[in-house]
């Protein structure tokens, strides 16, 4: 499907997710009759709309980081996280304007915060709402306590967990809302939705889903800290293994165990679109990626992609200008070498910055696709190195211009940055100088959290 109506889609299911229920309890006289308190009110009707607003918000941030392919293909991760921060943000904020208007409508009602002695819907409420709380503080504090991925995930998975559970449960226990049938309705179809989502998230991916297992046919050394993972599907008895479809320039999730409780770690496939073995080149920072160097020839491994939309395969461009910094080369690579198989005429213009020579990736191929490609190569080093006598420094404006040349037509180029933080912000402001359209330029930096 085209990407804008993949987008338009996806903001119209989000759309309606967030209007549907207020929208009835406004709207539909049933819903007045049937016992909810549209007359009961402003502020019995400002807490339940409020309410109502929050557990669609609710709903909204548990779907977006699903793992959902064709919503991270529709805006990226980057923005599918950034949405679902919002919309936790969002569902704290209508949480607590509920809480406002619920104690408004009726002083006495604040007694409903006493664990005690409140009634069991109220007790869900607060339990569900100190969860959500918990969550954000811990969001929040993550970098400064600096907790380590794996304990924030999972305290972040949990914490979710328990306010989803006790929101529903908040919402079974006030029974009224449930009664009416157009909103009793809505609720068991957000109820269906999170089952499907969270199942094939959490169930049929890591633990079920076939396609995602792979095994290693070779790791291929590039330099003493980065190597080559070099795999390819599996093959079940009496079938042929088929090779999967990826766009360039995404990335996939990769495990070393067939369990939901298994690390797993992202990596841009590096690979050609087209070519028979998937390949991810990968810089051995810690203890996962390490792991991987060390894994036999014939292991398996749990592939959960593609995902993202950092791609130059959508929509017309008369060329790209690629940056990359270190590793940032993987999905450049993969743009490249399937360029190279479709026989792209298109120019490209490719600039990798590196610490040091031997830290600069590719040098061999890349000569090789100057060949096939109208492909030109810049190589900068950070600091001046002996012996260096091509580019050094930051990536800026007087660099990128000599790059892109006299007769370079920005509004036509997309432009592709992967790599530090420090280097996608400096690229990102020489190129707003350069007049670069901002819709043109596409960035992805390898940290989710
Ligand atoms: C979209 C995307 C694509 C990437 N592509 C590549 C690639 O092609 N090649 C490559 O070498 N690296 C890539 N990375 C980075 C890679 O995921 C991390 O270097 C790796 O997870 C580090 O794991 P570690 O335990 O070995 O190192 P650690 O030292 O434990 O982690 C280093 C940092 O990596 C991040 N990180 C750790 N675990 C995870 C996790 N499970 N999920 C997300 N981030 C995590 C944290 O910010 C952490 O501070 C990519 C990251 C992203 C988000």
């Amino acid at each position: 499907m085209d990407q804008r109506l993949l987008r338009a889609t996806w903001l119209g299911g989000l759309g309606a997710i967030i209007c549907a229920p207020t929208f009835a309890y406004l709207v539909l006289p049933s819903v007045a009759f049937l016992g909810l308190p549209t007359t009961g009110g402003l502020w019995h009707q400002l807490s339940t709309i409020t309410g109502l607003l929050a557990l669609s918000a609710l709903v909204c941030a548990a779907v977006l980081p699903s793992r959902l392919r064709s919503l991270n293909r529709a805006f990226g991760i980057e923005s599918v996280i950034d949405l679902h921060r919002f919309f936790g943000v969002a569902t704290a904020a209508l949480v607590f304007a509920h809480l406002a208007c619920v104690v408004a409508a009726e002083p006495a009602n604040i007694n409903l915060l006493d664990l005690t002695t409140a009634p069991g819907r109220a007790r869900a409420a607060t339990v569900s709402t100190l969860a959500l709380v918990a969550l954000a503080v811990l969001t929040v504090l993550r970098t400064q306590a600096r907790l380590s991925y794996e304990l924030w995930k999972w305290s972040h998975v949990t914490l979710a967990a328990v306010v989803l559970g006790s929101a529903a449960l908040h919402v079974l226990l006030l029974d009224q809302l449930v009664r009416d049938a157009v909103i009793g309705t809505m609720f068991l179809l957000f109820t269906l939705l999170l089952v499907l989502v969270l199942g094939h998230r959490w169930v049929w991916r890591p633990m079920i889903d076939p396609s995602t297992e792979f095994v290693i046919r070779d790791v291929r050394r590039e330099n003493p800290t980065v190597s080559t993972l070099v795999l390819a599907p599996c093959s079940r008895a009496g079938q042929q293994a088929t090779s999967w479809a990826f766009a360039p320039g995404q990335f996939a999730w990769i495990r070393l165990d067939r369990s939901v409780m298994a690390e797993e770690h992202p990596f841009t496939i590096a690979s050609s679109a087209h070519s028979d073995a998937t390949e991810f080149t990968i810089r051995h920072t810690g203890d996962f990626t390490r792991a991987l160097r060390r894994l036999p020839v014939g292991s398996t491994v749990w592939v959960d992609g593609p995902h993202g939309a950092f791609t130059n395969d959508v929509g017309t461009s008369a060329g790209f200008v690629m940056i990359a910094g270190g590793v940032g080369i993987t999905p450049m690579m993969s743009m490249l070498r399937t360029a190279a198989h479709r026989h792209d005429t298109r120019p490209y213009r490719l600039v990798v910055v590196a610490s040091a020579p031997q830290d600069l990736l590719f040098r061999t191929e890349l000569a090789q696709l100057r060949q096939l490609l109208d492909l030109e190569v810049t190589e900068v080093l950070r600091r001046p190195v002996e012996g260096w006598s091509g580019h050094t420094g930051d990536i800026g404006v007087e660099l990128l211009s000599a790059v892109l040349g006299g007769g370079h037509q920005a509004a036509d180029v997309d432009y592709f940055i992967c790599g530090p933080p420090a280097l996608v912000s400096d690229a990102l402001s020489s190129l707003d100088i350069l007049g670069a359209p901002i819709d043109r330029i596409h960035t992805e930096q390898f940290d989710l959290a």
